[in-house]
């Protein structure tokens, strides 16, 4: 771990609202100093400059903005191998996606999960909260590319080959085998690269789940210390089977179970009844939405209910994509088209995609925001271009109009990990290439031609 210090001066610093009320505000021409992993100082330029005389590393942040890392609070990294084969596919999440994924090992898998965290960092994401097969390879790619990352082992008992064709058999043994790769994970993995990684139990789904494996999954969290990250009432079939087999919906069917706590980091919900969404709130689980998505999948997001009821909600950027700008604005939009008011402002999209998503992760005392004693995870935006200028506000002109070539630095745990847009850990050229040819040898292996998929 680096003990250096670093100062970015002359910079606008965006100082996030705690509470993601929507009041974050700017500090003009801030600086930010870093001494080994932690922040240590942010206040008015000339301030700093009279407290300290001399750094190891000096960036002058003039038109650049210092934003805290983004906090992806869903995301599978490795789903970048299904780009261009299913975009555009009725029914291809059971049909096409969740079958294909029988074509990973685990060497594509560290792979494509590189080539993930890589484009997160470029994005300015700092921390990504995932849920994979084989996650120790995923854990080795956030270790490698120097992001920090929360890696779960996905866990399932359900015959994906005839969930394709709608029939649900569960089959608890092949569940608890990957609860035991799940736990061996967590003793494995927790605290490596310099404490940046964290474990969690990754359960799939209510209906991928049957209910022996949920509860067994949320015995071995409690016994572990650990929290569950899982995908909640995130289609219409999976409500359909959980309403027919147990007579009610998936979130009040965890409640009955017992499982329902501040342990639970909950994707998507965007199938729960508002009597659900209430029940998430009163027993304080994590909530994230991946926004971005939802109009690929033809799906209508909840984003309305979370910016209503003043609810954090986690952003997250879920498969095929790590752009959480774009996930910034596609909240702001879906949210503003189902209520047709500003329910969603660019402070509050921000404050999501960073505090919101460090609370939801349980992680807000240490990420999240720009603060003295937090972990140095930043993130410098340069403005010199013709589409962020004029810079009039460094919250609007980045949540509105920022993209990944615009992200020039990024420090996780007060490392260097991108420097002038190039990551500085892992080769970025190399990690793109190595992904096309194992991307390649898995269209070869298709019962189809991968061109079928084009329509
Ligand atoms: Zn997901």
């Amino acid at each position: 771990m680096t003990e250096r210090t670093t100062v970015i001066k002359n910079a606008d610093v965006v100082l996030v609202d705690k509470d993601c009320a929507g009041w974050s505000q700017v500090l003009r021409n801030g600086a930010v100093v870093i001494e080994g992993d932690k922040i240590v100082a942010v206040g008015p330029t000339s301030n700093i400059a009279m407290d300290y005389t001399s750094f190891d590393l000096t960036i002058d942040g003039q038109r650049k903005i210092v934003l805290p890392g983004f906090v992806n609070a869903h995301a599978h990294v490795a789903g970048s191998f299904l780009r261009g084969l299913l975009e555009d596919i009725p029914n291809h999440f059971y049909g096409y996606a969740l079958p294909l994924e029988k074509f990973l090992t685990r060497d594509s898998i560290r792979a494509f999960s590189l080539l993930g965290a890589v484009e997160a960092l470029r994005n300015g994401i700092t921390c990504i909260n995932d849920h994979y097969y084989h996650s120790d390879q995923v854990a080795r790619a956030f270790v490698a590319s120097g992001i920090r990352g929360i890696v779960a082992e996905t866990v399932l008992d359900v015959d994906m080959g005839k969930l394709k064709d709608g029939k649900y058999r569960h089959n608890i043994d092949s569940g608890m085998k990957a609860l035991d790769k799940g736990a061996k994970l967590v003793s494995d993995w927790s605290g490596r690269g310099d404490g940046r990684i964290t474990c969690r139990i990754g359960v799939h789904a209510t209906d991928t789940c049957s209910e022996d494996l949920l509860l067994k999954s949320n015995e071995l969290a409690k016994k572990l210390g650990v929290g569950i990250h899982m995908h909640l009432a995130q289609t219409a079939k999976e409500v359909a089977y959980v309403e027919e087999t147990h007579g009610k919906g998936p979130v009040e069917y965890l409640g009955d179970l017992g499982i329902l706590s501040n342990r639970i980091v909950a994707a998507h919900l965007n199938y729960a009844k508002d009597s659900e969404l209430a029940l998430l709130s009163t027993n304080k689980v994590g909530a994230v939405q991946c926004p971005t998505i939802y109009g690929k999948m033809c799906v209508k997001s909840k984003l309305d209910w979370f910016a209503e009821q003043a609810v954090p909600c986690g952003l997250g950027t879920d498969w095929l994509s790590m752009d959480i700008w774009d996930n910034m604005r596609s909240a702001i939009g879906i949210s503003r088209t189902l209520t047709g008011r500003e329910v969603l402002t660019a402070p509050k999209a921000l404050e999501f995609a960073t505090m919101g998503s460090a609370k939801v992760l349980g992680m807000d005392s240490s990420i999240g925001s720009i603060e003295p004693g937090k972990k140095a995870d930043l993130v410098v935006v340069n403005t010199r271009s013709a589409h962020m200028s004029p810079l009039r506000n460094a919250i609007q002109n980045a949540v509105y109009y920022a993209s990944t070539g615009d992200v020039e630095t990024v420090f996780v745990n007060g490392e260097l990990v991108v420097d002038s847009g190039k990551t500085t850990q892992v080769s970025e050229d190399e990690t793109i290439q190595k992904a096309q040819v194992l991307a390649e040898e898995i269209w070869e292996k298709l019962p189809y031609p991968a061109n079928k998929f084009i329509v």
